[in-house]
């Protein structure tokens, strides 16, 4: 599959990740728009937010586990953060393979830039 998101997660295109399981991954966004930048992704190709299945509703809600715990690990719990997911063009989606960015490190701005 010609998906970058799945390279990342073969191993085939390396990555920063801060962290694993069987279901899920996260690393350092390449280009990142705040100090702490990260990508939460499912190991499961999932184009976009519209293609989200009932099954799938354990995995998105251990998304957002892995997102919590990240924001604590990076020491952004308490000053605040921000998660996003862009879902098709207008929504600024470039990859289409499910994700979430936690954003922060500074007072973020902007919501619907
Ligand atoms: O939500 P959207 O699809 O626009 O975001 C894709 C994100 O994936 C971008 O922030 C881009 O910098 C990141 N990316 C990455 N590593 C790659 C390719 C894209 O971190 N190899």
């Amino acid at each position: 599959m010609d998906c970058i998101f799945c390279k990342i997660v073969e191993g085939s295109i390396p990555s920063k990740k801060v962290f694993e399981n069987e279901r899920i991954i996260a690393f350092h966004d390449i280009q990142p728009a705040a100090p702490i930048h990260i990508l939460i992704i499912p190991k499961k190709h999932i184009p976009t937010m519209n293609d989200v299945a009932a099954e799938d509703d354990a995995l998105i809600a251990e998304i957002f586990s892995v997102a919590r715990q990240i924001a604590k690990e990076q020491g952004v719990d308490e000053s605040g953060y921000r998660l996003v997911n862009n879902c098709n063009a207008e929504g600024g989606q470039v990859v289409y393979h499910l994700h979430v960015h936690l954003l922060g490190g500074k007072k973020l701005s902007g919501l619907a830039g």
